[in-house]
């Protein structure tokens, strides 16, 4: 499989409670590598870009407003299989669901609530790592 690159934000329910160490050390451990990152509030209309998809969702207005109630950590996350392997380290949506050892097992407070982003195709992730950061700031 090919070294990829995927996109990952660290949300405000796992910021607020001081895990980005603990949940950077879920992807180091398991052969992803940060190879760009900042600690960013995002404005109400990032928040809405950002989940533009799931607009017309029923969740999408108080998705976007937990997405800006306090600072979150973005990634560039690299690694063989990038995308696939975050979103297995992740797991499921909704904690209740989740397996074992995965990081929303592990820290979720909710199905909203749920710690980490992680894009879910390659197409995807150059779209949304490109929305936050410049080329020049990804270091692999
Ligand atoms: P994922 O983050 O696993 O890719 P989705 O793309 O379906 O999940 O949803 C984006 C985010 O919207 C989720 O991570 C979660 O924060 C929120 N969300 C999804 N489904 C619900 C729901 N039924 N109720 C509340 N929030 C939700
Ligand atoms: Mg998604």
């Amino acid at each position: 499989m090919a070294i990829e690159r995927t996109f990952s934000i660290i949300k405000p329910d796992a910021t607020r409670r001081n895990l980005t160490g603990a949940i950077n050390a879920v992807f180091e451990s398991n052969g992803l590598r940060i190879v760009a990152q900042k600690r960013l509030w995002m404005s109400v209309a990032q928040a809405k870009k950002f989940y533009e998809v799931h607009a017309a969702r029923p969740f999408y207005n108080d998705l976007v407003e937990f997405m800006v109630s306090g600072p979150v950590v973005v990634q560039v996350l690299e690694g063989e299989g990038a995308v696939a392997k975050n979103r297995d380290l992740m797991g499921a949506t909704n904690p209740a669901n989740a397996a074992e050892g995965t990081i929303r097992k592990l820290f979720a407070e909710s199905i909203e609530a749920n710690s980490v982003h992680g894009s879910d195709s390659a197409e995807n992730a150059a779209v949304e790592m490109a929305y936050f950061f410049a080329g020049t700031e990804i270091v692999g």
